[in-house]
Parts: C-alpha cells; sequence; structure tokens
C-alpha cells in the first residue's frame, strides 16, 4: 500500500508522549507518507507548504505536531481555517479526537450557528480554534477572540483560501495577528503551515507572502493528482439524458454510497426531488439550505442512513465520509482542479472508489483538460442499459 510510511512509526517523528499515547489508542500504526514527511520540519518550528493527494491523512500531518507544541495553559494558540463550515466541524472533531490523551481542546467556529454556545466552548477549551474565516473574524471584531496569542496557523485547503473568495478575507486575519511571521515561536512568533492537494505556482508564491522566507514545500505528489485507487470513467450523455442516466446508473449498478455533484443549486434541488419521487433514499447539501438542516443531512450521511447525497461544490472539498463509493459528476465542474477535490470524497484513507462523469457533447474539451490536470486518464464507461430518450 502505497500510503503508508511503513519504514517509521509515529514516535519517531519527535512528536509528544501524550500525542503518540493517544495515537496509538485510536489505531493509528504507522504514518502516512505526507505525515513522515511533514511531521519533524513542523516539529522543528518551520513554516510548512504540504502538498498531498486526497484523503492521505494531511489533517493528522499538521494536526499531531501542532497538538504537540501547544501550551495547555494557553488559550486561542493555534487557528485552522477551512472554506466550509463542514469542513471546519470535521477537522475540529478529528483534532479533538488525535488529542484525546493530551490536555489540548478544539473549539470550532463558524457561521450559522450559535455564538454563545462558541464563546463557551472557548472558555472551556478553545487551546486551538478551528473555524471559517467570516464568523472568526466577526467574533475577533466583538473582542470575543483574541489573536493575542495566536503562535500556529494552518490554512487548510489553502490554494481555496487563498483565492478571489476568500483571499481579502485571509489578509485581514493574518494582518490583525500580532505574532512575527520572521520570528520563531519560541522568540514569540508565529508558525504557519499551509495544505492542500492542489496547489499551482501562482497560489505557492502567493502562499509564500504570508509565510518565512525558508518555508517548505514538501510534496508526496509525483505525476497523477489523483488517487490510484478510484476508478474514472466517463459517460457521454445529452444534457436533457442526464437525470434518466443517473437513475439508471444507481437502480442497476447499485452503488453502495454515493455523492452526485451538480453545478448549481438548483439543479442539486431538482435532481434530488426526481430521484426522491423514483423511491430513492436521497438528500440534498448546498449553500440554499438552514445550518440546521445541512448538519442534519450530514449526521445522516455519516450515520449511513443515506444512500446518495445530491451536492454542491459546498461538498467538494476536505469532507470524510470513509464509506463513499462513488461520485458521480452530474454536472463537469468549470475549473478542473475541482474535479481532482470531488473524486477525492471517495477511495480514501487507501479505500477503492469509482468515479463515474457525465459528459455532454460540446463537453470533449473540457474533459481532456479535466485529464490533463489529474494527470490520470478517463475511459468511457460501457453501460449498455441506458437507452437514450424522451425525459421520463
Ligand atoms: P486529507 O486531508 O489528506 O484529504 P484526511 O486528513 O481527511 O485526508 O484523512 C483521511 C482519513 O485517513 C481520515 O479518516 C483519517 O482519520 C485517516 N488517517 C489519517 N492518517 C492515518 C494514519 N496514519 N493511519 C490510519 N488512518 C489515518
Ligand atoms: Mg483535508
Amino acid at each position: 500500500n502505497e500510503l503508508f510510511d511503513k519504514s517509521t512509526t509515529f514516535a519517531d517523528l519527535g512528536l509528544s508522549e501524550d500525542v503518540v499515547t493517544g495515537l496509538t489508542a485510536s489505531g493509528f500504526e504507522h504514518p502516512t507518507g505526507i505525515q513522515a514527511a511533514l511531521i519533524p520540519p513542523v516539529m522543528a518550528g518551520k513554516d510548512v507548504i504540504g502538498q498531498a493527494k486526497t484523503g492521505t491523512g494531511k489533517t493528522a500531518a499538521f494536526g499531531l505536531p501542532v497538538l504537540s507544541m501547544c501550551d495547555p495553559n494557553i488559550r486561542a494558540q493555534g487557528l485552522v481555517l477551512a472554506p466550509t463550515r463542514e469542513l471546519a466541524a470535521q477537522v475540529a472533531g478529528e483534532l479533538d479526537s488525535l488529542g484525546r490523551a493530551t490536555n489540548i481542546r478544539t473549539s470550532v467556529i463558524i457561521g450559522g450557528e450559535s455564538m454563545r454556545d462558541q464563546k463557551k466552548s472557548m472558555e472551556k477549551g478553545g487551546h486551538l480554534i478551528v473555524g471559517t474565516p467570516g464568523r472568526v473574524m466577526d467574533l475577533h471584531a466583538r473582542g470575543q477572540l483574541s489573536f493575542n496569542h495566536i503562535r500556529y496557523m494552518i490554512l487548510d485547503e489553502v490554494d481555496r483560501m487563498l483565492d478571489i473568495g476568500f483571499l481579502e478575507d485571509i489578509r485581514k486575519i493574518l494582518k490583525n495577528i500580532p505574532a512575527a511571521i520572521d520570528k520563531p515561536v519560541t522568540e514569540g512568533g508565529r508558525q504557519t503551515i499551509f495544505v492542500s492537494a492542489t496547489m499551482d505556482v501562482q497560489i505557492e508564491r502567493l502562499a509564500r507572502s504570508f509565510m518565512k522566507k525558508d518555508a517548505e514545500k514538501i510534496t508526496t505528489v509525483s505525476g497523477s493528482l489523483t488517487v490510484a485507487m478510484v476508478d474514472q470513467k466517463y459517460l457521454p450523455v445529452e444534457p436533457w439524458d442526464k437525470r434518466a442516466l443517473l437513475l439508471k446508473l444507481l437502480v442497476k449498478e447499485k452503488p453502495e454510497t454515493t455523492v452526485v455533484f451538480c453545478k448549481t443549486k438548483a439543479t442539486c434541488r431538482k435532481v434530488a426531488e426526481y430521484l426522491k419521487k423514483k423511491e430513492l433514499n436521497v438528500r440534498e447539501l448546498h449553500g440554499d439550505l438552514h445550518q440546521s438542516k445541512r448538519n442534519k443531512v450530514m449526521e445522516a450521511f455519516r450515520k449511513e442512513k443515506v444512500d446518495v447525497l445530491i451536492a454542491s461544490d459546498l461538498a467538494a472539498r476536505g469532507l470524510d465520509v470513509d464509506h463513499i463509493t462513488h461520485v458521480i459528476n452530474y454536472d463537469l465542474p468549470e475549473d478542473p482542479e475541482i474535479y481532482i477535490h470531488r473524486i477525492g470524497r471517495t477511495a480514501r484513507a487507501g479505500r477503492r472508489g469509482h468515479a463515474w462523469t457525465f459528459v455532454t457533447p460540446e463537453q470533449g474539451q473540457m474533459l481532456t483538460d479535466v485529464e490533463k490536470m489529474a494527470g490520470a486518464e478517463i475511459t468511457k464507461m460501457e453501460f449498455p442499459d441506458f437507452k437514450p430518450g424522451p425525459v421520463p
């Protein structure tokens, strides 16, 4: 298995004793490649940009050393930012579980949920803060979240966090952290760690402008950006046949747990309604839903109570649900990098997975672009059960 570095153990990587003890209890035996490569320089105080494929344990790669270095007497000393509420909640949960044998606690600071509860959680623990930029800025502006003690600054999905949608917020947050970039933590400075599965040269350059001059780029990616364990296929289809093709695939191929990605919230809704009428066990997840609804859907999905999740790109990045066996791209994503993240929802931590992509006749070039970006071959799927025709 290419995922794990069996020549090392977590105890070899310089992590604190408590953190190693917690890992033994959680059943993590060997570090993954990115964990073995990233943990020692982070423990040595370096700023690090880490790139590794989807599902290879980047959360623990930054989480374990930060948990090891944290001081249990200081609140809000680490700040992790992520692009969606669901991902922030997941990362916070993972840090809490990785740190179970330590005295370090994590608080999640995200929009759509009670500020009061979040404040309480920060008062009880809150050594590490994991959040989405909007709510983090909001609580900071209200004087309820101080940046004065932040020593560890982490951006998960860094390429997304530094693209135009988030860049100004990130700049603002970073500017408000008093710890100097160019000093080590031991001298009151800040250590910065950025990770993603995708990172082009422009993003890397921009990322470095927020880091120490000797920041190290650590990558375990060479050649393909997608995981070998995911079998990638495409299905040619006319736009008006997509719904019927999706239904046929779900009924005939019987994938166990599937995420279907659509381009818009409206399409998510329509496709979900159509499949519900056909008696399939389906839920939708996108930004038009209330946060309470989003949480309910995610909870049911994680508990394996949902067969098919119809999602917008809200779910494209970071979500770790190990039983997802299939990803279906109902619509091709505009940006080829999104394809890599979407199909990375399956085949996590060494498991197998399938990615099926619908391609309409005018999208041939888009498919070629995706293949080139991913560095992977996407072959045509034979599916004789489907007969194109009028909308059923
Ligand atoms: P990434 O951020 O690289 O996409 P995650 O950090 O979400 O991946 O990790 C993917 C899954 O692998 C998670 O369920 C995580 O608990 C698990 N995992 C991470 N590291 C290890 C390890 N060393 N041994 C076993 N499982 C691991
Ligand atoms: Mg991740």
